[in-house]
């Protein structure tokens, strides 16, 4: 049996894969076993910041190895304390719990929120306000802060207490606040898996100000945004706002599973002993490339990942079968007139992979990406597109 019909035989069959068996990759190229190669548009869905086979972040994860490679949290490590005093000195954020994964991240920071209402206002504050459209995780909590009721429908009963108001319309999120006992408002600043829209500066610092008003936590899930990934740090810098929770995963590992729960002054002290825990938090091999990462997201970097999205914004504007694009920095979404899932087909087989979100093409390609191969893939896409 070849590896693709193994794993058709043995593997869930939670994912519809696409075609293509990979074996190994350079830079922002990936191969397969017969030697095609292909230029990676996605990097493991904004995973792979630094792409692949890439010697700093290798060096820091080997060398981690080299050491020590698990220790449990109930002993200290460097990697562990360097790299929430790198994320806290980088945000003014004040304390860091580390998970696995965006959704146990975001598990955290709902805890967080429940937690800072019980005890300042009574446990009856525990509703949290998404946005339709939204995606927070797969967990059943995650799940029901998640928008979008094709998630829900066939795993009821969700974890209660999550309602969704409309992403850009302040009315909507000031009548769910209304309505409910409200801990936490938790949005992202660029909707990912619900098709690469960002929120209206407006809107987010009016929700700023509804949470300032009535002490009601803001939570910005930068799971996906995070890490460069919009040409700053994290994306709600490009908002002028300041949360009180933060959370991140995707691309702060590199390619190793990491997530990240950041509280403020007013939310550090929130959890205490017990309260909260994961087994492989902060797993020092996971931390030490996640430090690689983030010591390299300098100013200059992330202005070279700027200009790489103008480029890209730019040159994918106005062309032939293209309706719009949007999105921030380097997460991109392209509304083509042929369906999206036909100009992934056609880039795949020109050697190009691309993503979806919802309708639309979805690129988040390695922040280091040389722009000779980005020239490359928007070629491609471009003529997809047209088709
Ligand atoms: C991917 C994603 C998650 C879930 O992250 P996992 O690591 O798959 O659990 C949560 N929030 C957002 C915004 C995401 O894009």
């Amino acid at each position: 049996m070849s590896i693709i019909e193994r794993d058709k035989k043995y593997v869930a069959n939670t994912y519809a894969r696409f075609p293509v068996e990979i074996v190994s990759g350079e830079g922002s190229y990936l191969y397969s076993p017969d030697g095609k190669k292909y230029i990676d548009m996605g990097s493991g869905i904004g995973v792979t910041a630094f792409g692949f086979n890439d010697e700093q972040w290798k060096s820091a994860v080997v060398s981690q190895i080299n050491k020590v490679q698990h220790t449990s949290n109930l002993y200290y490590t460097e990697p562990c304390a360097r790299l929430a005093e790198l994320l806290c000195e980088k945000t003014g954020m004040k304390k860091v719990f580390f998970a696995n994964s965006g959704a146990e991240a975001n598990e955290c920071a709902i805890k967080v929120a429940r937690k800072y209402a019980a005890d300042k206002k009574g446990n009856e504050y525990s509703t949290i306000v998404t946005l339709k459209n939204s995606f927070h995780g797969r967990t059943l909590t995650t799940l029901a802060a998640t928008g979008q009721d094709k998630f829900h429908e066939l795993f009821q009963p969700l974890t209660s207490g999550f309602v969704h108001a409309t992403a850009n319309d302040i009315d909507s999120v000031k009548s769910a606040v209304k309505e409910n006992k409200v801990c936490a408002i938790m949005i992202e600043c660029v909707q990912g898996e619900g098709g690469v829209i960002a929120l209206d500066k407006e809107f987010v610092l009016g929700v700023k100000k509804i949470c300032d008003e009535q002490d009601i936590l803001l939570v910005i899930d930068e799971v996906q945004t995070g890490n460069g990934r919009t040409g700053k740090l994290y994306a709600y810098m490009n908002y002028g706002v300041e949360p009180d929770v933060v959370t991140t995963a995707k691309g702060l590992g590199g390619g190793l599973p990491i997530g990240a729960c950041l509280m403020n002054a007013k939310t550090e002290n929130v959890l205490g002993f017990g309260d909260h825990g994961s087994t492989y938090g902060g797993n020092p091999v996971c931390a030490a490339g996640a430090v690689s990462v983030i010591e390299r997201l300098t100013d200059e970097f992330l202005a070279e990942v700027n200009e790489k999205s103008q480029y890209v914004f730019n040159t994918l504007s106005g062309k032939k079968g293209i309706e719009s694009v949007s999105g921030m920095g380097l997460m991109v979404g392209i509304k083509t007139t042929r369906p999206a899932k036909d100009v992934v087909a056609e880039c795949i087989d020109k050697g190009v992979l691309c993503l979806t979100a919802k309708d639309k093409v979805r690129l988040l390609p390695a922040l280091n990406i040389p722009m000779e191969v980005l020239k490359d893939a928007i070629e491609v896409i471009i003529d997809a597109a047209s088709k």
